[in-house]
């Protein structure tokens, strides 16, 4: 699946800038902030209120307009996740980075963007406030339907919180992940729901339970489901099966792999 991602649910993974500030229980571990870190001698120096954010070069900046050339010339969309060392709608970041970044994505309409973002509301904000792109625009047909937006959900305040805001957009999903505890999907169901446990040191463990919830509320409401990984705490069940199957399910698309 990934061709330049190791993220099993992308092809691509595209990052305009790197930094962040943490703002719920799913940030405790953040990988992106450890590789922070551990690229600037122990200092996780584009970390948090107030520091700077680091924009990327421009060779990096360019790299989704070849994807876009090779998709349109194979005739296959490819996927591109968006973004992983950093959050798109961080209001430390300047609204200009954003501009570029949705004049890019603009110019890019043989890929599908994956927006993901643990603060959907400044997203509404910007995308569909008085000087956004208005939400009619992200509607099948309209020059943003290659734009899916979505927002992380550790466990049920933030699901309360943040699902109901980008459910808003026609084009939707969530990540949960890491999965912190049982959650309820109620009313609200998203396009898409990918499910992870944690890695790295420090890794929360994740029931097997919690996952086995979400995946039958999954089929219940017919959302297509992806299980990503187990995490490095479960050690048992390593790898991405859940009861002996292999969940990849697409939105769109319904492909459920079994072993
Ligand atoms: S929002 Fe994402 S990138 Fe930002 S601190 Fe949290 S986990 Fe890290």
């Amino acid at each position: 699946m990934a061709e330049n991602s190791k993220i099993e649910w992308t092809d691509h993974t595209f990052n305009g800038w790197e930094g962040c500030t943490k703002v719920s229980s799913g940030c405790l571990n953040c990988y992106a902030e450890t590789r922070n870190k551990r690229w600037n001698r122990g200092e996780p120096i584009n970390w948090g209120k107030g520091a700077p954010r680091r924009r990327l070069s421009l060779a990096t900046w360019k790299k989704p307009l070849a994807w876009n050339r090779a998709a349109k010339e194979l005739g296959i969309r490819k996927r591109v996740f968006c973004a992983s060392i950093s959050d798109v709608f961080d209001t430390e970041v300047p609204d200009q980075w954003r501009d570029d970044l949705f004049e890019l994505i603009c110019a890019c309409k043989s890929l599908d963007w994956l927006i993901l973002t643990k603060r959907p509301s400044y997203a509404m904000d910007y995308l569909c406030g008085t000087s956004g792109m208005g939400m009619s625009n992200f509607h099948e047909g309209g020059p943003w339907d290659h734009v899916r937006i979505g927002t992380s959900a550790e466990d049920q305040t933030r699901w309360s919180e943040r699902v109901p805001i980008v459910c808003e957009f026609p084009k939707n999903f969530v990540s949960v992940e890491p999965l912190l505890e049982p959650i309820d999907i109620g009313a609200c169901w998203p396009d898409w729901i990918i499910v992870g446990g944690e890695g790295g040191p420090g890794s929360r463990e994740m029931s097997p339970d919690w996952v086995r919830l979400l995946r039958d509320q999954c089929v219940c409401a017919d959302i297509p489901f992806f299980f990503k990984q187990w995490g490095v705490r479960n050690k048992k069940a390593a790898g991405r099966t859940l009861d002996g199957k292999l969940w990849s399910e697409f939105p769109g698309e319904r492909i459920r792999e079994v072993n």
